[in-house]
């Protein structure tokens, strides 16, 4: 089955893990024996081979660099221009993988069908699709800026990541998008570039709402009526978006599928986290719509964790090829498999770029 992931941080892996994503998973682990600055140390689960081994054949790839103000705790750059001149290294970076034929760009209805097809009639190594988003758009220091991303292909961007940001609020921070939020939101509008809801604290969610019109999505979020945490969406967010037409990405980050996990401490099989709770988040958002239309897949699986805090049915990104068996031991249909492993992102493409 064909794989559309919405959400990995390829290029972050590449430059701030200094992963060579043209090694093996294996190998990469090895290379990590004893590291211990991070913690998914020699646990990774992502490589291009391993994405073709899994049939992932498209993804949307993030560049992703937070700025911080004087103060803030967080981890992050202390200038917007560090923020974004990181953000060109991480596209240097997508640039270099094109030219050696791991990677190939995505960017509008055209290149979409040209690489579906290439995909389809292609065997051996194959260059994976991959899309551009940014993940948190601290790093775009003028609206030139966004622009100037867009011309190198940038299709998604969400507004806030973790804590204050200078566009919105994100994960564990609250407040509002004020006139800045409001001057991002209403280019990325007119550029008709996807806005990516996830990350939005519950603020800044609705203050979006209140006045964004165009393409919205969320590449990597859960359901809060399974694990209730304000990183996850209600289901009044849910609905919000659902009524937008709006697909879901489905995170396969343990924390955000099990209750009560402690970072560090909890392990998969401690808590019992498996690809199930990826089928239930699956199954909470077509039972809110009574199809299986708004959602996908977006696994964030190299988004600064590894097997340590990933189902524990997943070693690899392969891996994800068990989830349409586990939607048909649901009563799944074959068409409704499709949707949800690649049919809702690629239809909502077509959609928004036709
Ligand atoms: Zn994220």
């Amino acid at each position: 089955m064909f794989i559309f992931d919405a959400h990995l941080d390829l290029a972050m892996n590449a430059m701030e893990w200094n992963r060579d994503l043209t090694w093996s998973v294996a190998d990469i682990r090895r290379s990590e024996a004893g590291m211990t600055d991070k913690p998914d140390r020699g646990k990774n689960t992502v490589s291009f081979d391993a994405m073709r081994t899994g049939n992932i054949g498209i993804c949307m790839a993030t560049q992703i660099a937070r700025y911080v103000k004087k103060g803030n705790p967080l981890p992050g750059w202390h200038s917007p221009h560090q923020a974004w001149a990181q953000t060109q290294a991480q596209l240097s970076w997508y640039r270099a993988m094109e030219e050696i034929g791991e990677l190939v760009q995505i960017t509008d209805v055209d290149t979409l069908d040209t690489h579906l097809e290439y995909w389809k009639n292609t065997d051996g190594k194959k260059a994976i699709g991959y899309i551009l988003s940014l993940e948190g758009a601290d790093s775009i220091i003028t609206l030139d800026h966004l622009h100037r991303s867009y011309e190198e292909g940038l299709r998604a961007i969400g507004p806030a990541h973790y804590g204050p940001g200078t566009y919105a609020f994100g994960t564990n921070a609250s407040g509002g998008i004020g006139v800045k939020g409001k001057e991002l939101l209403k280019e990325i509008e007119k550029l008709n570039l996807i806005l990516d809801a996830t990350h939005l604290c519950d603020q800044s969610f609705w203050e979006t709402m209140a006045v964004y019109e165009g393409p919205i999505w969320a590449s990597h979020n859960n359901c809060r009526a399974l694990v209730n945490h304000h990183r996850q969406f209600s289901d009044e967010q849910l609905n919000e978006l659902i009524q937008r037409e709006a697909v879901i990405g489905v995170v396969l980050d343990a924390w955000m599928m099990v209750p009560n996990w402690v970072r560090g401490q909890s392990t998969p099989k401690s808590m019992n986290c498996s690809l199930e709770q990826i089928i239930d988040n699956i199954d909470h958002i077509c039972q809110l719509t009574g199809n299986s239309n708004h959602v996908g897949i977006g696994t964030d699986l190299d988004g600064g964790f590894g097997t340590e805090q990933s189902p524990m049915d997943i070693d690899t990104i392969a891996d994800l090829q068990k989830i349409p068996e586990l939607l048909k031991k649901r009563g799944y249909s074959e068409m409704d498999i499709v949707n949800i492993m690649h049919g809702n992102f690629i239809a909502f493409l077509k959609r928004t770029w036709k």
